[in-house]
């Protein structure tokens, strides 16, 4: 019997019943826009900063309206401008060279290794070239930071780190965000806690912070925040600091803070799951697993193969194969963007040279996402047919050589 897979690769959980909860009172009063609170309200955006500042361990958080959002604000509180070079990842998805090119800034873009992650040799020598690096931690794999961490601090350079897939992951125990200036999060349907629409931005440095809310849009407001520095960090700011409305509402803040409170269960749920399908995949012909360091605590909320050396009208074959299983996977090597997946060349504002390794990579990545709709069986299932499919491709390529 052919196995199928029946579930949806796009199906996230319910909002946590305590979180409706939450959204109801906050509907019920009216007081949606974050500044709008009763006497001696203090408001869930700012309590959801207060939570997640304590969470990552950071001294100041703002809420915001998405991560693209968090991004940008991230570059314009560290002062890039139009015309600015902003080194950045190729291997990442649109929103973050989005984001530089928001601002008419220049995207920069370094390659990619086989372990998912920024090509620091790459990066050394292209240090020169800017003074902020925004680094996407693509697909939850974090690079060893330590080491990009004392390439970035010896070029002068400033790290913005892009967390949309790494909420609750670490480098050597640290919290993914909070190795650079500044961490910037999705809080999208996608991502690993769910408003919709909401992004969320980390900082110890008073003066990033002061400016990142004021960008944000807190007009004078500032001091109904309880995870922002001191009126003190805002007295130059507030007249220099243009105001580009991208606030947080109390309606999104009030469902993520049950579900940021749940957040070291999802991720253990997430891993339980990833360890499954890399165990059924593990030892496949033609099909690498990446490998994941000891040092990096990843969340498993997608997961990626490596193909290596398969031709293109190879992998589309698998990809129909397993699409009429059931299991859909994503291709960074498809010659046209589709969907949420774009390659690089894709981004014609962002002219890059030609970069074979990276594509070399690219050409043989697949993608997908893990739900925590599926079961532990559902992994396991999937990586069945997976591994089955590549079997049959792979040998049908072996049968046919001469
Ligand atoms: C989703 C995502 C973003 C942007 O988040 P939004 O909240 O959708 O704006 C940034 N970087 C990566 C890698 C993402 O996947």
């Amino acid at each position: 019997m052919t196995e199928r897979f029946t579930g949806s690769f796009t199906q996230q959980e319910p909002i946590p019943e305590e979180g409706i909860a939450a959204a109801l009172a906050v509907l019920r009063s009216g007081r949606l826009h974050r500044y709008n609170l009763a006497p001696g309200e203090l408001g869930e955006t700012a309590l959801l900063e207060q939570d997640f500042a304590a969470l990552v361990g950071a001294k100041y958080c703002l809420a915001v309206a998405s991560g693209g959002y968090a991004l940008a604000t991230a570059l314009r509180a560290v002062g890039i401008g139009p015309g600015d070079p902003v080194l950045t990842n190729a291997f990442t998805l649109a929103p973050v060279p989005g984001a530089i090119a928001s601002l008419g800034a220049r995207p920069i873009l370094v390659g990619v290794t086989e372990a998912l992650t920024i090509d620091l040799e790459d990066l050394a020598a292209k240090a020169g070239a800017a003074r902020v690096l925004l680094l996407s931690h693509m697909r939850g794999h974090i690079c060893d930071m330590d080491r990009l961490m004392a390439l970035c601090d010896g070029a002068g350079i400033t790290v913005i780190e892009d967390c949309a897939h790494t909420m609750g992951g670490s480098w050597r125990g640290v919290p993914s965000g909070r190795h650079g200036a500044i961490g910037c999060y999705s809080c999208q349907t996608y991502k690993h806690v769910n408003s919709g629409e909401g992004g969320l931005l980390v900082t110890d440095d008073a003066a990033l912070a002061a400016r990142a809310v004021l960008l944000s849009g807190s007009y004078m407001l500032y001091e109904r925040h309880l995870a922002a520095p001191g009126p003190e960090a805002f007295a130059e700011a507030r007249f220099e600091t243009p105001n580009i409305s991208g606030r947080m509402d109390n309606l999104r803040a009030a469902i993520l803070r049950p579900q940021l409170r749940a957040l070291p269960r999802q991720v253990a749920r997430w891993n339980r799951r990833y360890r499954v399908l890399e165990e059924g995949l593990r030892d496949t012909p033609g099909l690498r697993l990446i490998a994941r360091p000891a040092d990096e605590g990843y969340v498993g909320s997608s997961f990626q193969v490596l193909l290596p050396g398969w031709e293109g009208d190879k992998v589309q074959a698998l990809l129909t194969r397993c699409a009429a299983r059931g299991v859909e996977l994503k291709w960074f090597g498809a010659p046209e963007p589709v969907g949420f997946t774009s390659r690089y060349e894709h981004w014609h504002y962002a002219k890059a040279p030609p970069m074979p390794q990276s594509d070399r990579i690219l050409a043989g990545l697949l993608d997908m996402r893990v739900p925590l709709t599926f079961s532990v069986e559902d992994c396991a299932l999937i990586a069945r047919i997976l591994r089955e499919e590549v079997q049959r491709v792979h040998n049908a390529d072996a049968a046919c050589a001469p």
